[in-house]
């Protein structure tokens, strides 16, 4: 027997005036998943309790089968994890953002303009983080202060705080603000609180007055755009406790994702992490690589496999309707790719579908609320006609209260 999740990212959404009062997944083309719908179990799941914000990262502990409010530690622990840090007990990472500030003042009197440098590309914002770890004030404070920086790509960069000076406990009841939640207002405002807000502040302040001397600022400074002059930590938290799902669960697996967080999650379940080349996380992702590779995980011996397609989130963040209903139909191919796959394989399968939480295209926002799921077995065959939609869900009558019985429904049946 052999498992499978698909993820389309914030697919379910609401009826739309310009698709005719219909929803992107009602709008696209997607005759496998409604082919499946039909055929096994259709309903609706709320992927996030209430209370909970509604994320990809909250999301996908309940669809691995964890419980959020008692295990969720934070979103940079799993970003950590898919870089490959093993984040030791009692220590704590933080986001690191390559951001950009009003240039030639203090931090503490810079507004903030840009929350990724200035959409630094990916090599430049490793190699300026890379040259800012390179110098040796920088280094020797980090060190001081039992700090260490892991360059990662682009603007997204990950600092971590070991135990020397600080209880885990501090960090937890400091409260910093997202990069992107003050755009264009005045750090002054936005300022770190609570314990180790001094320390997190210095380093900040510190990679500001470094920063300007990396011949990238030079150059910006000269010309047009904006520097990537200056650092902000966010999103701090501590390793969460997983249990491996070889032990939890008793089976083996890839992950197939182009998102840090859900290939952090995959490495915190114990799970391998494939990547795929082509793997962009946006409309033109490489959705046949993705099929493909799964398959490939499945025929080398895995019990299990997840693919997570991001674009119809990306899409729905940038408010372009009938991208997400072209990234719904595309990732429906997939779907029927990654079917076709299974059927050739000589043993039983069984198949959850879902949307890991509501993105609206109206708000470019994430939104709570439940969202349609599908339990398909092979052996199965209900024999409906259905689609798979928000509506059609709803309607099916099933409404499961939280994601975390469907791993379990998944692998053991019933
Ligand atoms: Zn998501």
């Amino acid at each position: 027997m052999k498992f499978v999740i698909v993820v389309g990212d914030g697919m379910a959404d609401e009826p739309q005036a310009r698709l005719g009062g219909r929803t992107p997944l009602q709008a696209a083309a997607t005759p496998n998943a409604d082919r499946i719908a039909g055929a096994g179990e259709l309903g609706t799941v709320l992927t996030v309790p209430e209370g909970v914000a509604p994320g990809t990262d909250t999301a996908f502990f309940g669809i691995m089968g964890y419980d959020v409010k008692t295990q969720y530690t934070g979103r940079s622990p799993l970003e950590a994890a898919a870089m490959g840090i093993v984040l030791p007990n009692g220590h704590t990472a933080f986001r690191c953002n390559l951001v950009s500030v009003t240039p030639g003042v203090e931090l503490i009197n810079a507004h903030m303009l840009s929350h990724s440098g200035g959409q630094v590309g990916g090599r430049k914002g490793r190699d300026i983080m890379a040259w800012l770890n390179g110098q040796p004030r920088f280094s020797r404070r980090l060190r001081e202060l039992d700090m260490t920086l892991y360059p990662g790509s682009a603007y997204r960069h990950i600092m971590t705080l070991g135990p020397k000076h600080s209880e885990p406990a501090d960090a937890k009841h400091l409260r910093l603000t997202p990069p992107h939640e003050f755009l264009g207002e005045k750090v002054a405002a936005h300022l770190p609180e609570g314990g180790l807000a001094d320390l997190v502040f210095e380093v900040a302040a510190l990679a500001n007055e470094i920063l300007p001397d990396h011949p990238y600022n030079r150059e910006k400074a000269q010309g047009e755009g904006l520097q990537a002059n200056a650092v902000w930590l966010w999103g701090q938290g501590s390793r969460p406790q997983f249990m491996p799902w070889a032990e939890k669960f008793g089976v083996s697996g890839s992950v197939i994702s182009a998102v840090p967080l859900v290939k952090g999650i995959g490495f915190l379940c114990g799970l391998s992490v494939v990547e795929v080349e082509g793997a962009t996380g946006e409309l033109d992702t490489d959705y046949d690589g993705k099929a493909d590779a799964a398959i490939r995980a499945l025929k080398g011996g895995d019990d299990f496999a997840l693919v997570h397609v991001e674009a119809p989130d990306e899409c729905s963040h940038n408010g372009d309707l009938f991208g997400k209903v072209e990234a719904v139909a595309r990732f429906d191919a997939m779907l029927g790719r990654i079917l076709r796959g299974l059927d050739s394989l000589d043993e039983g399968y069984r198949l959850l579908l879902l949307s890991d939480h509501c993105t609206m295209v109206r708000t470019r926002a994430h939104a709570s609320g439940a969202v349609p799921y599908v339990l398909y077995d092979s052996g199965r065959d209900e024999g409906k006609v259905r689609t798979y939609d928000e509506k059609s869900a709803f309607e099916a009558g099933t409404a499961l209260e939280s994601a975390v019985q469907l791993v379990p429904r998944l692998l053991k049946g019933g």
